[in-house]
Parts: C-alpha cells; structure tokens; sequence
C-alpha cells in the first residue's frame, strides 16, 4: 500500500505489479481485513470505487465492482451448454462468486467448493457476503482442503470441474500441472466440461499455452473463451473450456439462459456466443488449441 498527499488528505492506494511490466491502482478508504495463513497474505479492503477488494499476497482477486463477470462467465457458459447439470466440482473460489453464481441453476443437486485456505472464506463472509451469500446452501459442500489432494482422492464424477483458482504461483501451482488436468478428466461424467482460468491474452500467452497442451491429451476439444474486467491486468481475460464432445456453440442452450429470474449483469446468449470469437492476435499465438 503506498500513501501520497491530497491537499492534506492521506491518499492510500494499493497497487497490484504484473510481471513488472504494468501496475494497476486503486484508492483504499479503508483496510477491513488483513491476515497471513499459512498459504498466503490475504487482504480485504474498502475502495473508493470499486466496492470491497480482496487481494491474496497483493494480487488482486475479485471486486465487488466488476466480479459479476468473472463469476457468471466461469458458471454459466458451461451450465447453459451441459444439458442438465446436476454435480459441479469448483475447484478455489474461495470468495464464493462462483458457488453462488452456480447454485442459481436449479438442476444443480450437488456443489462441491474445495478452496485450500480457510482465511479467505472467513474474510469473505465476513466482508464481502454479496459475494459469499450462497455458501450456507444446503446443496454446496464446502471443504476447506488442497483441491490436487481432494480430486486425487475423489471416487464421486461431477457434470462440471470449475477450477477458480490464482495465478499459478504458490499453492495454486500444481492446479496448472498435466497430471492435475489428467485427475480432473477422470472426475468427470459423460458430458462433462472442465472450465479452468487461463489468465491474460496479453500477458500470459506463455502460461495459457503450458496450460492447454498440458489439458490437450486428456480433452478431445479445447476452446478459449474471454471476458472484459476492471480488476485484471490488461481488461482482458481468459477461461479455457474442456470437453469431450461437448461443444460450447452447438450444444448451448439460449432458452434456458432466458428464463425468468436468469437475468445477469453481463451474461447472456448473445454474450456466450461471442466470448469464443477470438481476435487475431490471440489466436496466433496459442497453440495447442
Ligand atoms: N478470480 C480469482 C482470480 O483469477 O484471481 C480467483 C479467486 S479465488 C479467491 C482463488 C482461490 O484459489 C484462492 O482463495 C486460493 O486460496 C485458492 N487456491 C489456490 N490454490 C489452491 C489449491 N491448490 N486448492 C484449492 N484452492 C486453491
């Protein structure tokens, strides 16, 4: 957090460095939460305009500004292309975005979150509950434990594995590893799609390219889809989608999509369609694809 002077009040920022190439800033009011686990640094604060902010060793994770998006872009692109989703596995998500935006499919009998750090659940009910407000769901268990540990040990199949996991450093390393992928392909049933956050078309074409030749042999089609944010590097990012044989244009369902109480903030079927059209210089520089 750095500090600077606006005529004689204090102006507190806290800024996130990618790859020091670029910094992004925002105005704190305040600090609401800020703890070390055993995993990481985890930081709550308020803004000035961008609502509650959660960072993990000062990377920024979601805002309540502009988290609609990443969480109705990981839940619903692939609950609307599965035909009736009952068991979803997510993988991280500790803030509960994703657990929320899931369990508004009422075809879903089974939420499994596996987040490895119990602070951020904490913090997260505890300042950011627009957020964690479905946790208490009676449909979602929530196991607070390694998810590479949890899914090498899991006998159960689910029709959706939603990896909402960091930057692949620390613990979240291994969630970008082949054998990682090979374990999750095993959990899933028939039609099942595995959505992974695959980072910055700008920035991180290294990592997305490692990530998808690393998903490549246990996937018999692999897509990448994007979607505009506030809070990442760049204002572009990135989910990779999965599958064997489901195809995320073919098979989505636009009627589901439009029923009553399914209105979102930035989903929808004119939106999924176009998240998998992907410009020029994204497409040349992945492989693997
Ligand atoms: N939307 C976010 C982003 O892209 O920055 C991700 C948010 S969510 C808070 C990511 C969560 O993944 C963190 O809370 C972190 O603790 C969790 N995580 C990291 N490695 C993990 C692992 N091996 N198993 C389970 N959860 C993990």
């Amino acid at each position: 957090m750095t500090d600077g002077n606006n005529g004689g009040k204090l102006d507190l920022w806290v800024t996130e460095t990618h790859k020091n190439l670029v910094s992004l800033g925002f105005r704190v009011e305040r600090t609401l939460f800020s703890g070390t686990s055993a995993y990481q640094q985890v930081d709550v604060v308020e803004t000035a305009g961008h609502g509650t902010l959660l960072l993990n060793d000062g990377i920024v994770m979601v805002s309540e500004r502009d988290e609609f998006v990443y969480h109705e872009m990981i839940a619903h692109v692939p609950l609307f292309t599965i035909a009736e989703p009952k068991s979803v596995l997510i993988i991280g998500g500790g803030d509960g975005g994703t657990a929320r935006e899931v369990l508004r499919h009422k075809s879903v009998e089974r939420a499994v979150m596996v987040e490895i750090d119990e602070m951020v659940v904490d913090a997260c009910k505890k300042h950011m509950p627009s957020l964690s407000c479905a946790l208490d769901d009676p449909r979602l268990e929530l196991i607070i434990d390694d998810g590479v540990k949890y899914a090498q040990n899991c006998t159960e199949t689910f029709d959706a594995v939603l990896i909402d996991s960091t930057d692949p450093i620390g613990p979240a390393q291994p969630l970008f590893d082949r054998s990682f992928y090979k374990t999750i392909a095993g959990l899933l049933s028939e039609n099942g799609v595995m959505i992974s956050q695959s980072e910055s078309p700008f920035y991180d074409t290294e990592i997305q390219n490692s990530m998808f030749s690393n998903q490549r042999p246990f996937f018999e089609k692999i897509h990448m889809y994007t979607f505009s944010t506030l809070t990442y590097p760049g204002g572009l990012w990135s989910f990779g989608f999965a599958s064997n044989g489901l195809c995320p244009i073919r098979n989505f369902d636009p009627k589901r999509a439009e029923a009553p109480g399914m209105d979102m903030q930035y989903y929808n079927p004119a939106v999924h369609r176009a998240a998998f059209a992907l410009p020029g210089f994204v497409t040349r520089g992945l492989t693997g694809l």
